[in-house]
């Protein structure tokens, strides 16, 4: 039997506790997937580096500067989102995405018929009563748990990006009204960082099964430790 095919019918030991053990082989990750997979958080940071320097050098329309702003915060978000154990990750990760993008909506009123809709530059809304009201809700209402819980989440990784941009964030709002703010740099060095683990992680995960003995081999002294 070749190696590749003593390597796809191979059980999964992963097993669900109290469940029936599990009969289908774990594929491994092709070798041609497997690069492109690993080198997307670094495509993620390369992708924010690329998007701030496009809305520091050159002045766009506002829907344009909206829409590259986002983008900044859907892959900060992701990126994040990746350092999560997927059985945290699960359900909620649609969700964050949704709010990491969707607390900007904040914005239309200040831009449109309520200029003074702000606290020390951003709405009052970006602050960290919005993800109290979230959680709120989620603890409230059991039906609605996971896609408040993940809005809560989201609207968390937007500030992560909102903090160290533009005048910063009214994080306190209403206890306190200073904008909370952090060098651009503190932020590009979260990211580069969690690009790293989310590196390790994907290549941990991706990695070729271990080839299994070969049938009557016994192991060695140094397998059986
Ligand atoms: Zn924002």
């Amino acid at each position: 039997m070749s190696r590749s095919l003593r390597r796809e019918i191979r059980p999964s030991s992963i097993e669900v506790p109290g469940g029936r053990p599990a009969r289908y082989p774990r594929a491994a990750t092709p070798a041609l997937r497997r690069w492109p997979i690993r080198l997307l958080p670094l495509v993620a940071v390369g992708g924010i580096v690329a998007v701030d320097l496009m809305l520091s050098r050159w002045s766009w329309p506002l829907v344009v500067d909206g829409v590259l702003d986002e983008l900044g915060h859907l892959l900060t978000a992701a990126l994040l989102l990746a350092l999560l154990p997927p059985s945290v990750r699960g359900a909620l990760w649609p969700w964050a995405m949704i709010g990491a993008v969707a607390i900007d909506i904040d914005h239309v009123p200040l831009y449109t018929f309520a200029p003074d809709f702000a606290v020390d530059g951003r709405p009052p809304t970006h602050s960290l009563l919005t993800v109290l009201i979230l959680t709120g809700v989620a603890a409230a209402l059991p039906a609605v748990r996971i896609p408040f819980a993940g809005l809560a989440l989201g609207v968390c990784l937007h500030f992560v990006r909102d903090i160290a941009t533009g005048p910063g964030v009214p994080l306190f709002w209403p206890f306190a009204d200073a904008a909370v703010r952090v060098r651009y740099e503190a932020y590009l060095l979260v990211m580069a960082g969690a690009a790293a683990v989310a590196t390790w992680k994907v290549v941990a995960s991706t990695g070729a099964p271990a080839e299994p003995p070969a049938p009557g081999v016994e192991p060695g002294p140094a397998q059986r430790a």
